[in-house]
């Protein structure tokens, strides 16, 4: 198959679709032609995800790839409080990649995920990549004119709250990284009195490769007008929680024994000299929300949207630039010791 074959197949896969009918013009021109719609503002994010720095290859099945390609740029999007519609997506692959069934599986995980929120693939680039795969995910959303909910206006007194639990996907980056491998999708147990320690690292790697972006969260907190600011977890609790405070000249603190830990880091990284709590604090890649909610909101947020609760983890202060964590009578200073690509 050739390269215009390719995007014909992925053409008509889209097409078939029919998630949005603003896409005037898609896949097969120049350039995509979307009809804009009065009294709401466009939300674009874009992400890059590199062989080797972002995934590792041997450790990452196509599908699941081309799930978290499409996660990732949906989180941004729900991290604004917007809704998501259209994605484009670049792609770069080696000539002997391009061979194999990989694009093929790529695209069923990105089509899966993609039908699951309604949007449309409307358009990308494929090129021969002489570096590994390379991927640019774009993603774009829509939320009403001034509704979305930024970094920068979180205000003193305002609780903070985290979606999801955290410090799962850190923990499978671990164990990715210890030669832990995914097994068949569906072979993991649910009930719990049968769940046995593979269960819980196949959850975990589970995690790290199949992030669950909360765009119904995102959705309700924009609409309902309920965060007054927020930010998506990709970097960790501790580095998105100073981005957050510094954005909004203001500072937080928080509780550790209010982390929503996950269950299966506490299960098996407790027993393995893994400090779950660091795992939650300074792991990255959970892709929760992390959320301000003014005090006279808080009794309108709802328990759960799409199946996932939040917890109250602490509170901004007027200190700015002082992000703290109580843990029992101590108070730490809550340095950022999430991801960086370049660290200085
Ligand atoms: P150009 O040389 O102008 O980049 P292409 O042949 O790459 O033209 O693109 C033609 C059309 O195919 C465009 O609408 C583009 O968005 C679409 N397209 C190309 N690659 C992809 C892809 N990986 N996914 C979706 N659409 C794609
Ligand atoms: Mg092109």
């Amino acid at each position: 198959m050739n390269e215009f074959d390719f995007i014909e197949s992925l053409r008509s896969q889209a097409n078939s679709r029919k998630h949005s009918t603003r896409v005037l013009t898609g896949i097969g021109d120049d350039a995509s032609i979307i009809s804009q719609s009065p009294g709401r503002d466009l939300i674009v994010t874009t992400d890059l995800l590199i062989e080797g720095v972002d995934f590792h290859r041997n450790a990452t099945p196509g599908a699941l790839l081309g799930h978290k390609a499409l996660a990732v740029s949906l989180s941004d999007v729900a991290a604004m409080g917007a809704r998501p519609f259209w994605s484009f997506l670049a792609i770069g692959l080696s000539r002997e990649e391009w061979s194999t069934t990989f694009k093929d599986e790529f695209y069923e995980g990105f089509f899966a995920l993609a039908d699951h929120f309604g949007v449309t693939l409307a358009g990308g680039d494929i090129s021969e990549s002489r570096q590994g795969i390379i991927i640019d995910s774009i993603v774009l959303g829509e939320v009403a004119s001034g509704a979305a909910v930024k970094r920068s206006t979180a205000r003193p007194g305002d609780q903070i709250y985290v979606t999801g639990t955290l410090g799962g996907a850190a923990a499978g980056l671990k164990l990715i990284e210890l030669g832990a491998r995914v097994s068949e999708p569906g072979a993991v147990a649910t009930g719990p009195s049968e769940r046995t320690d593979d269960d819980a690292i196949q959850t975990l790697l589970v995690r790290q490769l199949r992030p669950q972006p909360r765009v119904g969260w995102g959705i309700v907190l924009g609409e309902q007008q309920l965060a007054s600011a927020m930010i998506d977890l990709s970097d960790g609790l501790s580095s998105d929680l100073n981005h957050l405070c510094k954005e909004s000249n203001v500072g937080a603190v928080i509780d550790a024994a209010a982390i929503p830990l996950d269950e299966d880091v506490r299960h098996l990284c407790g027993r393995r000299a893994l400090d779950p709590l660091a795992l939650a604090l300074h792991g990255g890649e959970d892709f929760e929300l992390l959320f301000t909610v003014a005090p006279e909101n808080v009794t309108r947020l709802p328990k759960k949207v799409d199946g996932a609760a939040i917890c109250r983890i602490g509170e901004i202060t007027d200190q700015m630039g002082s992000v703290k964590i109580t843990e029992q009578n101590h108070v730490w200073d809550l340095r950022p010791g999430g991801f960086e690509h370049f660290p200085s």
